[in-house]
């Protein structure tokens, strides 16, 4: 079982790498994100609690994210491993996670590496649908119809914690928190540190390249 992590800022293209290695290695896609936005729209206990944390940019607490993680993780689709986009964001976070899989998973680490002026430029012109959350950027991955998603036809909208004042904060607490995080699988020799200033096809292939067997 293979347990992927792919790391780096927000807006560092996590979602859009993942979302293209998932195809290629044919497990699936986790973005904890997500799965707190989905609970957001379904209103459920942990879409409650967790929405004012979300909102301001600030970490969901351990207990909330584990017990949705590691449902997910436990799930059939999962059985051959998952990639994990958004999460861990801590020490703490990333040895419960290696705890947890124990002996059975490989753990495998990607780094996208990537500065912070790019990232406020990047979010600035983000676009996410609002229904399978595929990401847009107006420059670099626009639409082919105006606001409306290629793959469902739904319609783009930008994060509500895209907006600079938010990004600021949300690049301080990735630096402070989860940056620390490349030194810790560097020292296990388990992280591959990719650029991500480029096209998206030129990144993937570099990390497949990284994953398989030499
Ligand atoms: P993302 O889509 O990964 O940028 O996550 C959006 C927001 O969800 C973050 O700003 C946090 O508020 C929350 N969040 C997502 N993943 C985690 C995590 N692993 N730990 C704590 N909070 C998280």
């Amino acid at each position: 079982m293979l347990a992927l992590i792919i790391l780096g800022p927000p807006g560092a293209g996590k979602g859009t790498v993942a979302h293209f290695l998932c195809q290629k290695l044919n497990i699936p896609h986790i973005s904890t994100g997500n799965l707190l936005r989905q609970h957001a729209r379904q209103n459920t206990e942990i879409g409650k609690a967790s929405l004012v944390y979300t909102e301001q940019g600030r970490f969901v607490p351990d207990k909330l994210i584990f017990s949705m993680l590691f449902d997910r993780i436990e799930q059939k689709d999962c059985q051959k491993g998952h990639i994990l986009d958004g999460f861990p964001r801590t020490l703490v976070q990333a040895e419960t996670h290696q705890r947890q899989l124990g002996k059975r998973s490989k753990v495998m680490v990607i780094h996208l590496n990537i500065t912070d002026q790019e990232v406020i430029k990047r979010l600035a012109h983000r676009l996410v649908c609002s229904a399978c959350h595929t990401p847009y950027n107006l420059i670099t991955a626009p639409p082919k119809i105006a606001m409306t998603c290629d793959r469902c036809l739904s319609k783009l909208t930008q994060r509500a914690d895209d907006c600079e004042e938010v990004v600021m904060s949300r690049l301080v607490t990735y630096h402070k928190h989860t940056s620390p995080l490349i030194a810790y699988y560097s020292m296990q020799n388990i992280l591959k540190t990719v650029a991500c200033n480029r096209p998206i096809k030129e990144v993937v292939g570099e990390i497949l390249s990284h994953l398989s067997p030499t």
